[in-house]
């Protein structure tokens, strides 16, 4: 085959392909005069077949069409053995039908399941070139195999259908305002239906980073045991009031160097009372000092923590 023929081929197979959904294998239904003037070429057919269409082929023939074959008596027998290696495709007419009028309805107005049509028949070339798009349509012309050009009604689906691809889909289109009754009637309705539209655009709540912190008192461990949860709200508050008194009086009291504490104070006297703020910061003053000294000794230094936090927790 011509380097310029092959290429044009290519390039119409390709447009089968991407606009009409043909796949390889490329199922090619044959006629009985075409496979008669294939088999007189005496080339295997599935090559010549692949050889123009330049992709695997699967060569196909209907009942009604090796029916034909079988028709020619002996001395068409060389060709029946060849179509007899073709797939066999189902036409369902009980009564072998011409042809020509088999292959129509196989093919339909649609060519439904994409057949490739290489047919001797002028007429059925004709009607499948004016009336049915998409029906790549092959014959034999000299002993070579040829493809006939998009035909005009193909070539019109095509650009329908590119332009449909090109259009948007149905979903992307904004869908039309809401029913006009609810807008008729309430016609603030109008202008509060653009916030909802904008509300991803913007953060709901304040940036968190940019929001002060919230201060958080560790409530008391011992709070809430066995008692209406009403009552222990109270109550926590009351303690939360007389840890921060407590708090600020440690702050005053120990301002000469032993801020650490303050911590330990806030989280673990909450029980304390108020009155007894001086006394425990006192003990714990006391319990630092003596940890100091018994730093050497570790078991020593266990027993003054046991000592210590049973002070604190009482
Ligand atoms: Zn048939």
């Amino acid at each position: 085959m011509r380097q310029k023929r092959a290429k044009a081929y290519k390039r119409l197979m390709h447009a089968y392909c991407v606009t009409f959904g043909f796949r390889q294998p490329y199922q090619v239904l044959l006629d009985a005069a075409f496979c008669e003037s294939i088999a007189r070429s005496g080339i295997d057919v599935e090559k010549q077949l692949e050889t123009v269409l330049q992709g695997n082929c699967k060569p196909m023939i209907t009942q009604c069409c090796i029916s034909e074959l079988y028709a020619l008596g002996p001395s068409g027998q060389h060709v029946v053995d060849m179509a007899k290696n073709f797939e066999r495709r189902k036409c369902n007419h009980r009564e072998a039908i011409p042809g020509d009028e088999c292959l129509t309805s196989v093919v339909g107005t649609t060519n439904p399941h994409r057949y490739i049509i290489s047919t001797q028949s002028e007429p059925l070339r004709n009607h499948l070139r004016s009336n049915v798009p998409a029906v790549p349509v092959m014959h034999v012309k000299r002993g070579v195999t040829v493809m006939e050009p998009m035909s005009e009604v193909t070539k019109e689906k095509k650009e329908s259908m590119e332009t449909q691809s090109l259009a948007p889909p149905p979903s992307s289109i904004p869908a039309p305002p809401p029913p006009t009754a609810s807008t008729s009637t309430d016609p603030t309705s109008k202008s509060t239906a653009p916030p909802p539209k904008k509300k991803p655009s913007g953060p709901k709540a304040p940036n968190p980073l940019s929001v002060k912190k919230k201060k958080v008192v560790a409530p008391p461990p011992t709070a809430g045991k066995g008692k209406g949860k009403e009552s222990v709200k109270r109550k926590r508050d009351e303690e939360v009031e007389v840890t921060k008194k407590k708090a600020e009086e440690k702050k005053d009291e120990e301002d000469d160097g032993e801020g650490p504490l303050k911590v330990n104070i806030i989280g673990g006297d909450g029980e304390a009372g108020g009155e007894a703020g001086e006394g425990a910061g006192g003990r714990k003053k006391k319990r630092r000092r003596k940890r100091g000294k018994t730093v050497a000794g570790a078991g020593a230094a266990e027993e003054a923590e046991g000592e210590g936090s049973g002070e604190d927790s009482e």
